[in-house]
């Protein structure tokens, strides 16, 4: 306690200015108030402690700095007064975490704000950057952020990180030690405060340790591509059934889900209209129905969807992933009928034929019709999810590769022609 006055409040007050330093009881008592209210255990154990510790739980003030260097003049102060630091984001957490042990000052971090920098596969984030902000900043650059905690639309980019874990997106991407953490800035809580970069996994300790190790100032996030989100809410005719599903979209990586939930009660329930061209084909009775599509490999996915659009009067019925290579793919169509399977091999420097795919109702009646003319099967059956589809491939003599599908009635890659006009 060398330099400065004895009086901590006074000296902040006196560095960062009256307006970012409030000591009233309403303030101070309005900073104490998070969401661990949800939980009965933490709201009698404040409701204890305020009765013995005073209301106020011996905070002496709320500090809110405007820039890192401002993190650094408050740390410095409060180091030399021995003064115990809550760092706080929005006040979203429901755990105890922003309830002080010993007094002293919490430091409302909200206001160390700003632009999302968004670059290549990085957003990079002033701390009190709320979440839901990168979404949109990321999305507008044709990104998204992996994971993003469920209260997004409030909580800020640095209480994510040192105070919550997983999120909407989770259940494909992970949680905050998968990657999706790129670095972070820190200001250390010393006399002399340091400024500390992290870099990828030496940001690592700094996850989800509550604000204790320092006061992070800035957030690199990973973005991955952008992707267009359907919400859909399922009826099930018992809770098992529910949880198995959920079960299987959580665990098989080849559904693209930001969050699936089973809930039991009851509901009224919601339909929802997917606006896409399809319609439901009663087909059975034919071995091979009718040429579906033809797949082909190309380097740039994107280009060639843009071009077939532009100039071949295709149009986009859907995209997904290759069960075979992982490699992104798209199916378009037009309206005779023609459809071509794009599978994207950014090693190759011409498209690469692939196979030719036919519908057959009766899959296995199919696949014994080839088999009895020389086609062997090469896989299969198997499930393509976003296809909604079964699927077995076949070989010839001379490597040709023929693909047989059984579609489900709700097959995106059903074309409804009658809708043309
Ligand atoms: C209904 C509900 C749903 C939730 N869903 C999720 C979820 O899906 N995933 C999830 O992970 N969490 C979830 N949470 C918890 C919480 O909302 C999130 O973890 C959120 O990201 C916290 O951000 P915040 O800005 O509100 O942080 P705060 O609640 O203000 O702080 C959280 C922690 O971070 C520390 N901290 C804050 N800012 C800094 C800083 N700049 N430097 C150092 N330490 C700092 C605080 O001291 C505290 O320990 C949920 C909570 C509720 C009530």
């Amino acid at each position: 306690m060398s330099a400065g006055t004895a009086d901590p409040v006074r000296e902040l007050r006196r560095t960062l200015g009256d307006a970012s330093v409030r000591a009233s009881a309403a303030d101070i008592l309005r900073f104490l108030r998070d969401n661990s209210w949800l939980s009965p255990v933490h709201a009698q154990s404040l409701e204890r402690r305020s009765a013995t510790g005073g209301l106020l739980l011996g905070v002496q003030a709320v500090v809110s700095p405007k820039t890192e260097a401002e993190v650094v003049q408050v740390a410095a102060i409060a180091a030399r007064h021995r003064l115990p630091i809550t760092p706080r984001g929005a006040g979203t957490s429901n755990f105890g975490l922003l309830t002080p042990e010993d007094g002293g000052i919490i430091l409302d971090m909200r206001e160390i704000a700003g632009e999302p920098a968004i670059a290549g596969q990085a957003a990079r984030v002033p701390a009190g950057t709320i979440q839901g902000a990168i979404e949109r900043a990321a999305n507008a650059s044709g990104r998204e952020l992996p994971v993003m905690t469920t209260t997004y639309a409030q909580a800020t980019a640095a209480g994510w990180i040192a105070g919550g874990h997983v999120g909407l997106g989770s259940g494909t991407w992970g949680s905050v030690w998968d990657g999706n953490v790129l670095g972070a800035r820190v200001v250390t809580v010393e006399e002399t405060p340091r400024i500390l970069e992290l870099h990828g996994a030496e940001a690592t300790p700094l996850l989800h340790t509550f604000g204790a190790i320092g006061l992070v100032t800035e957030v690199t996030f990973r973005t991955v591509e952008r992707r267009d989100w359907l919400e859909a809410v399922a009826f099930f005719p018992a809770f098992e059934h529910a949880s198995a599903f959920v079960t299987e979209v959580s665990r098989d990586r080849m559904y693209r889900h930001r969050a699936a939930r089973g809930v039991e009660g009851s509901g009224r329930p919601v339909r929802f209209a997917q606006s896409r061209p399809l319609a439901v084909r009663p087909e059975a009775g034919m071995k091979l129905e009718r040429l579906d599509h033809v797949a082909l490999e190309v380097a740039d996915l994107d280009a060639r969807i843009d071009r077939l659009c532009k100039t071949g009067g295709m149009r986009l019925l859907r995209r997904g992933f290759n069960k075979r290579s992982g490699e992104r793919l798209a199916m378009v169509g037009d309206a005779t009928g023609m459809k071509l399977e794009l599978i994207e091999n950014t090693t190759l420097s011409a498209p690469r034929f692939l196979h030719i795919a036919f519908r057959a109702g009766d899959l296995e009646g199919a696949q014994a019709a080839l088999e009895a003319n020389g086609w062997h099967k090469t896989r299969g059956p198997i499930e393509l999810a976003e296809a909604q589809a079964r699927s077995v491939l076949m070989n010839d003599e001379d490597g040709f590769e023929l693909q047989l599908l059984a579609y489900a009635p709700t097959s995106p890659d059903i074309i409804e022609w009658e809708d043309e006009g």
